[in-house]
């Protein structure tokens, strides 16, 4: 029988509730007949490991990563430490260390959720946010100059290549090709950012000849977050650089209900790393350590993690338990307005999973 090996990063705050919940549930899964099994190896990296060794994770982190089949990771983030040191010094460094350029973001009102948009059907809002997660506004190029004198200067340049773009170009097409719409939005900001959106417009229109099966259209990015909200069944796949998407993806989480219930994979398409699956939501300070933080995000990106390894019909079974899960308001947790705890989530849909 195959086995899968799955590292775990808890990271900080909730991600340490939700991820070992998300091992409960994969493990259940796997009890229930689904053909394979796991073998989980825990990585302590993050905030703690920070305070203890003076980095986020060891220099050959990506080392003890490499050979895993996937990453299950929680969250990055620790009020003691600033944000863009817990950013790039984990999740950062592992999303460009093993190449994770296609950041995927999957949105829809799950069964039982109350979204905000109260003119729209659940059918209306059924997306899939593509952000381009290795270069641009994130690419990491700039500097700062003169340090505490009044002339002090400080750059964050945007870098897009030619290759980065049309990668995501074309994974994004690939992914639209793959739904049944077969309709993408390209998300541009080619008004007012006159060089390197420009080429990214370009290159869409050029990677868009090779699916002549795909609708796509092009929105900017401003505009795009009135469509989201008036218009959202005219959308189905979006592809936007790193910023835009990284917004956008925030946008689109908190009209499908709540930030706890969204998840995420970065991804290497081409598989010569491990992809990383994770919820969107960050270390939540103001609720860690209580068991009220929502798995649902963490259970999701596991479906997601299955789709990547291949096995398709676990997926979907893991998918229906979480769908009759959140269908049940007696067992939402409090983001979503209801009394339950991380663990009575976790032993429903582990009991959905064994009696199905
Ligand atoms: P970070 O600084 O690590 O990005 P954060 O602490 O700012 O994260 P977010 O995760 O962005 O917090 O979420 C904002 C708020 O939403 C949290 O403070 C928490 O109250 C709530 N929240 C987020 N995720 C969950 C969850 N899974 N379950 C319950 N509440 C959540």
């Amino acid at each position: 029988m195959k086995t899968y090996r799955i590292a775990c990063i808890p990271g900080d705050g909730i991600g340490k509730e939700v991820i070992p919940a998300g091992q409960e549930v994969l493990q259940a899964l796997a009890a229930a007949g689904a053909g394979f099994g796991f073998a989980f190896t825990s990585f302590g990296w993050g905030g703690d490991w920070y305070r203890a060794h003076g980095q986020m994770m060891p220099d050959d982190g990506l080392e003890a990563l490499r050979g895993m089949d996937a990453i299950l990771f929680g969250s990055a983030g620790d009020p003691q430490i600033p944000d863009h040191v817990t950013l790039w010094g984990l999740r950062l460094k592992i999303c460009q260390g093993f190449d994770q350029y296609a950041n995927v973001r999957p949105t829809r009102i799950l069964p039982g959720i109350d979204a905000p948009l109260k003119r729209c059907t659940p059918r209306d809002l059924d997306w899939v946010i593509v952000r381009e997660n290795s270069e641009g506004e994130y690419a990491g190029v700039g500097g700062r100059a003169h340090q505490g004198h009044p002339i002090e200067v400080a750059t964050d340049v945007s870098m897009m290549t030619r290759a980065g773009v049309e990668r995501i170009m074309r994974f994004a097409f690939r992914l639209a090709q793959s739904r049944p719409r077969k309709l993408l939005t390209v998300v541009t900001k080619s008004n007012a950012q006159r060089h390197a959106m420009v080429m990214w417009d370009q290159i869409a229109a050029e990677v868009a000849r090779e699916f002549p099966d795909v609708r796509w259209d092009k929105e900017l990015v401003d505009a795009c977050t009135a469509r989201m909200v008036n218009r959202p069944a005219s959308l189905d796949t979006l592809v936007a650089t790193n910023l835009h998407a990284d917004i956008l993806s925030d946008l689109a989480a908190a009209l499908a209900g709540s930030l706890g219930i969204a998840p995420t994979g970065n991804i290497d398409p081409e598989r010569r790393y491990p992809s990383m699956f994770e919820p969107i939501h960050g270390s939540a300070f103001d609720i860690m350590g209580q068991g009220l933080a929502n798995p649902i995000g963490t259970f999701w990106s596991c479906v997601m993690l299955l789709e990547h390894l291949g096995e398709h019909e676990a997926a979907a079974r893991l998918m229906q338990a979480i769908e009759s899960v959140t269908a049940d308001p007696a067992l939402h947790t409090g983001d979503l307005g209801g009394k339950a705890r991380t663990a009575d989530v976790t032993s429903a849909v582990c009991h959905r999973l064994k009696n199905r």
